[in-house]
């Protein structure tokens, strides 16, 4: 087994270096095959995915796999997956150089999100992947997507460290920060964008990495696993005609601890008073209300117009530019963490991953 270690001149930390890789295969579209019953696709083993890729053998890093048994569809992952994705990685931490996931693409998003704040201090790549096409049809997307994963979890600057010390989801010619991806299509190859945040790398004939936005961890220090999720929470969408007492009912839910509020344009509700009432009352009961925007682009500014104004002054705080994915699995991540519901906000409105952008740090 190839091992090398690089001194880095700034800082004295030893990076050592494997020339490993960990794949890990959960399932998703990239492994699936048909039912011969049904017809519908479902997730089958690694070795039919290996047996579809003989361009394994032609990659110089050295390649491990763990893979999900049974492998499952993306729409039953569940934060007992996270926890075991994330054992995987803090277990075998030093032994790789990075770590790739695929991943069915209708959660990655959500998987992508939780896993950074799972990894706290991340100082290796961990890039989701996954296919729209299995990877035995001749038009499969999947092969190009896992080549190159699998080739920028092993890419390394000159002074030993890695180009993308983050969890990442790279898809279709180009690299994402996973906390600030979406899936935006369900049909085209492009399936994923991160639409507040710029690509992190395009991946053409040549990488082009935008190193400036790129997070940079502190490589001296560990990376710190937080296994602990809560998922006492809900996602709330409002719309014109929405009915007090199915409101109502939703906030009383016993055990609930945090909301995701998705609101119009630049995070306003309407006026009405028993909605800021209710809204109200939540939050002084303990319940972290966060407002992000139904916008698939732009910004939280409830100073701006006077609908978003009220909100703020009923104690709801603003998610900025937040993904649904993202404020969503923050907020499960910090209430595993925090039991005081003010803990919890003031962490809301920090970037603890590069999942928001507030504005006045630009
Ligand atoms: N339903 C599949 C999944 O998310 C879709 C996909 O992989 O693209 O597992």
């Amino acid at each position: 087994m190839k091992s090398f270690y690089y001194l880095c001149a700034k800082d004295n930390t030893n990076m050592k270096r494997t020339n490993r890789v960990l794949l890990i295969y959960t399932g998703g579209t990239i492994g699936m095959g048909s039912n011969c019953v049904t017809g519908a696709l479902e997730p089958l083993d690694f070795n039919h995915l290996a047996d579809n890729v003989p361009e394994f053998k032609q990659i110089s890093t050295d390649i491990d796999t763990y893979q999900f048994i049974p492998p499952i569809d993306s729409s039953n992952m569940s934060p007992t997956h996270w926890k075991q994705i994330l054992d995987i990685i803090s277990e075998r931490y030093d032994q790789y150089d990075g770590f790739v996931i695929l991943h069915g693409t209708d959660t990655m998003s959500y998987t992508a999100s939780v896993l950074s704040f799972m990894c706290e201090n991340l100082t290796k790549p961990v890039i989701l992947t996954g296919s729209q096409l299995p990877i035995g049809q001749l038009r499969t997307d999947g092969k190009e997507n896992l080549m190159t994963s699998i080739e920028l979890a092993s890419t390394y600057k000159a002074d030993g460290t890695p180009m993308v010390p983050e969890v990442c989801i790279y898809f279709n010619g180009h690299l994402l920060r996973g906390n600030r991806s979406t899936k935006q299509n369900a049909e085209e190859f492009n399936a994923f964008d991160s639409f507040n945040y710029p690509h992190l790398c395009e991946a053409g004939v040549n990488f082009t990495f935008q190193e400036h936005h790129i997070l940079k961890p502190d490589f001296n220090k560990p990376m710190i696993p937080h296994p602990g999720l809560d998922n006492n929470l809900m996602v709330f969408s409002l719309y014109p005609g929405l009915e007090e007492n199915i409101v109502k009912h939703a906030l009383d839910a016993p055990g609930l601890r945090g909301i995701v509020m998705r609101s119009f344009g630049s995070g306003n509700a309407p006026q009405t008073p028993w909605l800021l009432k209710q809204l109200k009352e939540a939050s002084m009961r303990g319940i972290v209300v966060v407002n992000i925007s139904q916008c698939i682009s732009g910004q939280v500014e409830m100073s701006r117009y006077d609908a978003g104004y009220h909100l703020k002054e009923a104690g709801i705080v603003t998610g900025y530019d937040s993904t649904v994915e993202a404020a969503v699995t923050k907020l499960m991540h910090l209430q595993a963490r925090f039991s005081d519901p003010d803990t919890i906000r003031q962490y809301m409105n920090q970037s603890i991953a590069g999942e928001i952008t507030i504005p006045n740090a630009l």
